[in-house]
């Protein structure tokens, strides 16, 4: 008889109409067969990503991927520890990263997986600035951004994952930078430690009048380069303080998840504002620059070995606190990246 490995799933089982949370899923313990194929590797889970992506794929319309299918494990970002091996570029104890999502031991194939060196960098990196997060965060600032030295740059979700590497890939690039995030500490953080010139508590501004003066005093020559990560009022606000030849990034809509999605609100039109100022708007997708990879680490990895550039971690602590991690997304409970230690 084959041995078998427990493994401890979440099992995504109904939609959210709103926040996310455990109602969602179903925890079920199941076994794999200890043996495995050639080419293939077992592995231990130790971190897990909690990222908002998830949340969009649970939108019951299609989105830039078909809806996540209910009744399989929560598919997401993982870095493990290699317990068994049939490839031979895999020894037991390796530190790997792959996507075999919310499930506690998994199996994947090689080809799937990255060996992670952690004599380079802290393996939770693999997560986050030298993952999806700092991919993201790099080419849609530099390649849809555009930033040049002494324009402004307006970051929303300032002090999450990607928002926080954009406002310190912007200040290299010579960019003055204004991050928008929920809070006194969140501000706090962006101009204390990360550097940045100016910051807006939009919790604090809670009309879109009081929020737009904000913004016009932070951006006295107008905004050149406004990389979303929340869409909402707040890009309403900041779209109709864009500089001539501005250019928008439209990176994520983190206000819409919870619900707006499948029936988006109606929002002031905003095309106007994008033809007086002759600007230009592009939507970006961490996907389509994964074949560079190997590009932004080049550039980001020595900057992050050196202390340049810094990307706070969030640590939940516990498999279990995987559904409740992912819906606190939407109430800013992270400040940088949101990790659950297994
Ligand atoms: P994150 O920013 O670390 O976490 C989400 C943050 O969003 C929260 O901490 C919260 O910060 C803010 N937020 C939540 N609800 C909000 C609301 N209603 N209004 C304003 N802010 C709100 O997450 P991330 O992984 O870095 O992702 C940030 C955005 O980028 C998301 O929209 C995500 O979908 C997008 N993204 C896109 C790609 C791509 O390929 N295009 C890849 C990765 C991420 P506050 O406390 O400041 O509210």
């Amino acid at each position: 008889m084959t041995a078998l490995i427990e493994t401890r799933q979440w099992i995504y089982a109904r939609r959210p109409a709103g926040r996310v949370g455990r109602e969602h899923y179903d925890l079920v313990t199941t076994s794999l067969p200890a043996d495995i194929a050639q080419g293939e590797v077992m592995l231990e889970a130790r971190w897990f990503s909690v990222d908002p992506y998830m949340r969009i794929q649970q939108a019951e319309r299609d989105t830039y991927d078909v809806p996540h299918p209910l009744g399989i494990a929560q598919r997401g970002g993982v870095v493990g520890q290699v317990i068994r091996s049939r490839d031979a570029r895999f020894a037991i104890g390796d530190w790997v990263a792959g996507y075999t999502g919310w499930q506690t031991s998994a199996v994947a194939h090689g080809d799937a997986l990255t060996r992670l060196d952690p004599d380079e960098a802290p393996v939770t990196t693999a997560l986050g600035v030298l993952g999806m997060p700092g991919r993201t965060a790099w080419f849609g600032l530099m390649e849809a951004g555009k930033p040049k030295p002494g324009e402004t740059l307006v970051v929303s979700g300032a002090a999450g994952a990607v928002g926080s590497l954009v406002v310190q890939f912007g200040l290299k690039a010579g960019c003055r930078v204004v991050g928008i995030a929920g809070g006194e500490a969140k501000c706090r953080y962006l101009i204390e430690r990360l550097g940045a010139h100016a910051a807006i508590d939009y919790k604090a501004h809670r009309d879109v009048t009081a929020l737009t003066a904000a913004v016009r005093i932070a951006c006295p020559r107008g905004v050149d380069v406004y990389f979303d990560n929340v869409g909402g009022d707040i890009t309403d606000v900041v779209i109709a303080q864009i500089a001539r030849r501005a250019r928008v990034v439209i990176c994520g809509q983190i206000s819409q998840y919870d619900g707006g999605l499948d029936v988006p609100p109606q929002g002031p039109r905003l095309l106007a504002h994008m033809l007086y100022q002759r600007a230009s708007i592009q939507g970006i997708l961490a996907r389509d620059y994964t074949p560079r990879m190997d590009e932004m680490r080049r550039i980001v990895a020595p900057w992050v070995k050196a202390g340049e550039v810094v990307l706070h971690e969030t640590i939940v602590e516990g498999f279990e606190q995987l559904p409740e991690a992912l819906g606190s997304l939407s109430q800013g409970a992270n400040l940088g990246k949101l990790l659950v230690r297994a």
